[in-house]
């Protein structure tokens, strides 16, 4: 049967543009016209923008607000369009922070310094966010996705800091602003069912959450609205039947499977990897598990196979749900796929047209509701005039 259970570039594009659309398209319909953004409604009400995610700047959800492109993998041509498309002669986005960098770089035409000669400043460290002045940033901080925050080096900014930093520059427009904040490895940790990275990540967008509940409180004229392109990995608390789920044993854990993984599939040896990962008791018997899945790979790689090779692809997974198998049962987390799935998700709302969203609503009501707010609002409108 035909895919029924949305990927997020079909899910951002309809809560980007108020449209429903085939999986893997970036703000263009059935028959690839785009559609417009809530992002560049506010730009073309004169609004300052911004696009912070802790995935590449060129992901799905980032590249929905401001491109069009009828697939998600052409993510040169995103980043391109993120510099060369423009509304009243500005940049789209005033605000690019996020991993991706060998998208801005000289594989893909020097964007980063064409966007330094138009006045933005270029960072790729916290201190160099902290400290920038201009209003206008790009921010790439890795090479392709940002580590989760409980493996991240000191000098990555957290996605709090991205988020509060992007608000002290949009903040200076008296026209008002729009800026998405996405903790995208939530998804990106939850497909291989590494609930160690995902509660990282929730963690981490709980603070960026209440970090933007805390500037709308005292900006009366700020809605801030919460939600998710969809789930992934069916993730279940409380797996088997004694109502018990345990998030202790997570909390006491060092790195996610995804870093031991990728640390034990680069060479390191298995066992003290584990050590330094792991915060609860790691039984022995499974530790010949992962040195066996480890042990595999690496015969895989000796023959020459790299990540893009199936059978490598296999092993990876094999060696990551051994590292994981203890956290998920001792913290009693279930999953049921490495997809995504179809059930509804959650949305939040504060502030002035938050009463909009309310009961069931289509993903695309979101995008509709954030557009009345734009047309609703008094401050734009008048200065346009
Ligand atoms: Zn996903």
């Amino acid at each position: 049967p035909k895919e029924n259970v949305t990927d997020s570039a079909a899910g951002g594009t309809a809560f980007a543009t108020g449209h429903k659309t085939y999986n893997g398209a970036i703000s263009v319909d059935n028959n690839k016209k785009a559609l417009k953004s809530v992002l560049e409604q506010a730009k073309e009400q004169g609004k300052s923008t911004g696009l912070v995610t802790t995935a590449e700047l060129t992901d799905a959800t980032p590249a929905v607000y401001a491109s069009h492109v009828d697939s998600r993998d052409k993510k040169d041509e995103i980043a391109q369009q993120f510099y060369n498309d423009k509304i009243n002669g500005q940049h789209k986005v005033d605000v690019l922070l996020g991993g991706g960098s060998k998208y801005f770089g000289k594989e893909n035409g020097n964007l980063d310094k064409n966007f330094k000669k138009d006045g933005y400043d270029l960072v790729s460290n916290k201190t160099q966010l902290l400290n920038s002045q201009s209003d206008k940033v790009l921010g790439t901080f890795s090479e392709k996705d940002m580590p989760l925050q409980i493996d991240a080096p000191s000098k990555n900014p957290l996605l709090v800091d991205m988020e509060q930093s992007a608000l002290s520059k949009l903040d200076k427009n008296n026209k008002g602003f729009f800026l998405m904040v996405e903790g995208a490895s939530i998804d990106k940790a939850a497909h291989p069912n590494d609930v160690t990275g995902v509660m990282s990540e929730m963690g981490g967008f709980e603070k960026a959450f209440q970090n933007s509940i805390d500037y709308a409180k005292t900006h009366k004229d700020t809605l801030v609205v919460a939600t998710a392109d969809h789930s992934t990995g069916g993730m279940t608390i409380a797996k088997g039947k004694d109502y018990k789920w345990n998030p202790e044993a997570i909390h006491k854990m060092k790195h996610s499977g995804m870093y031991m993984t990728k640390e034990i599939a680069a060479g390191k040896d298995p066992e003290k990897v584990i050590k330094e990962g792991y915060g609860i008791d790691f039984p022995s018997k499974q530790m010949d598990k992962v040195k066996q899945a480890a042990k595999d790979l690496r015969k895989l790689q000796k023959e020459g196979k790299d990540d893009k090779d199936p059978k490598v692809a296999e092993a990876t997974t094999k060696l990551q749900n051994a590292i994981q198998e203890p956290i998920n049962d001792t913290s009693h987390t279930g999953w049921t796929t490495n997809g995504h799935t179809g059930e509804d998700v959650n949305t939040y709302a504060y502030g002035p047209g938050s009463s909009k969203f309310k009961g069931n609503m289509e993903n695309t009501k979101s995008a509709q509701n954030i557009f009345d707010f734009f047309k609703n609002d008094v401050t734009s409108n008048q200065n346009q005039q």
